[in-house]
């Protein structure tokens, strides 16, 4: 069991079965939602995953995606694409236990910013037919 929520802890969830699709994702959208350089994520299937406490937040962040932020704290928790309804994208860092699913590569690299240097040893693809 995963579980997870925002920084002020109103908005708490949970999610079964396993994560897959670990990413840190370097699009602009991501970025200026967050406020960070990048952001990671994990991927769950929908019907394991649940709100189990407060009521998020929704914006559309673009025709095809949908982002869950905390109202109060604006902790950003999760995105859903239109094209994958039976998905759910969560962040790794508002994870109970971030360093339980460290990321596997990194994705929308052709928009990464020029002064992070990255050392991780991680692949990088710039999936550009997978915007978010
Ligand atoms: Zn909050
Ligand atoms: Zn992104």
């Amino acid at each position: 069991m995963l579980t997870g929520g925002c920084y002020c802890g109103l908005v708490r969830y949970q999610a079964e079965g396993s994560a897959s699709h670990l990413v840190n994702c370097h699009c602009s959208i991501c970025r200026r939602t967050s406020g960070a350089p990048f952001v990671s994520w994990f991927t769950v299937p929908r019907t394991a995953f649940q709100f189990t406490q407060g009521t998020p937040t929704q914006f559309k962040s673009t025709e095809q995606g949908l982002r869950c932020f905390c109202p109060d704290c604006g902790t950003q928790l999760s995105f859903q694409h239109v094209d994958t309804p039976d998905e759910i994208d969560l962040t790794i860092c508002s994870l109970d236990n971030p360093e339980s699913l460290p990321p596997e590569k990194h994705i929308h690299m052709e928009s990464k910013l020029s002064w992070i240097s990255l050392a991780d040893g991680l692949a990088g693809t710039s999936e550009a037919n997978s915007e978010e």
